[in-house]
């Protein structure tokens, strides 16, 4: 990296790529209905799930804990009973949020909400393999073609590292980019930290896009500019950013005013 004095890190799961919707409202949250049991409850239950997940500040957010938070909601409202002892200790407690770590525990407590929450995950990565195959946001090919004139362009993404490349080879983004940045990588913010060292480049000649509030803090971790692409307007940001916001992270006017009122817009819809 470092031929081009600009950076621009890119996520990929509902920035680049289509497929927040479909995961969360045909995976995630019937499944947890039908696991939980609450299928009297289902709109109310999936609700809360796609809010969490999808539609609040915690958009993004991993399975688990979107799962913690959902079920102790639901608690709440009285239509299930469960206890989430072991399951919020697992949360507090490891280190890694994965199938492989909570296997290990469950099968050394023999806990039955352990045992139920794998089961739920690995039957909802079965049914997010078999859905039809994603599309990429309209306009992100020539956000990116325009893009990478001046920019080196890097993949910084926290799933799995063979579906996003599989993903961004399908859609014909991977010629475009330098370098792909997945969960064997590690967290976004030390992805943006370790490309920046390594090509030399400031805070201000770097731009994460991102969809979710966890991708505006591993920019401002590392100083660096966000633009997000807001959600259900995802179109619409990728021509914004295209028409308007990298221009202007070029000409070095990006930050303060213009990145605020981004940002307001962003989270705005988050509210
Ligand atoms: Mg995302």
């Amino acid at each position: 990296m470092g031929q081009k004095k600009f950076l621009v890190c890119i996520d990929s799961d509902g920035c680049a790529i289509d497929t927040m919707d479909a995961k969360h409202k045909l995976c995630f949250a019937p499944l947890m209905v039908e696991k939980w049991h609450m299928e009297a409850h289902r709109a109310e239950a999936e609700e809360i799930w796609n809010h969490i997940s999808l539609y609040s500040m915690d958009r993004g957010i991993n399975r688990f804990k979107g799962l913690e938070m959902t079920l102790k909601e639901c608690v709440k409202r009285g239509f299930l009973q469960e206890d989430l002892t072991d399951f919020s200790s697992w949360l507090r407690e490891t280190d890694v949020f994965s199938n492989g770590s909570l296997e290990k525990r469950a099968g050394r407590e023999k806990s039955p909400i352990l045992e139920k929450v794998l089961d739920w995950s690995i039957t909802s990565n079965q049914a997010i393999a078999a859905l039809p195959l994603s599309q990429a946001f309209d306009g992100v090919k020539e956000t990116l073609a325009f893009m990478s004139g001046q920019a080196e362009l890097a993949v910084v993404s926290s799933a799995n590292r063979e579906a996003v490349e599989a993903e961004w080879n399908r859609h014909g983004l991977l010629p475009f980019v330098k370098e792909v940045m997945a969960q064997d990588s590690g967290s976004k913010a030390a992805c943006i930290a370790r490309l920046m060292k390594e090509g030399g480049f400031d805070g201000d000649h770097v731009l994460m896009i991102g969809d979710a509030p966890g991708d505006q803090k591993a920019a401002e971790r590392n100083g660096a500019l966000f633009f997000p692409s807001i959600i259900r307007r995802e179109t619409e940001s990728w021509k914004r950013l295209r028409e308007e916001g990298f221009d202007r992270f070029v000409a070095g006017t990006y930050r303060g005013a213009y990145a605020d009122g981004l940002a307001e817009e962003f989270l705005e819809a988050l509210r």
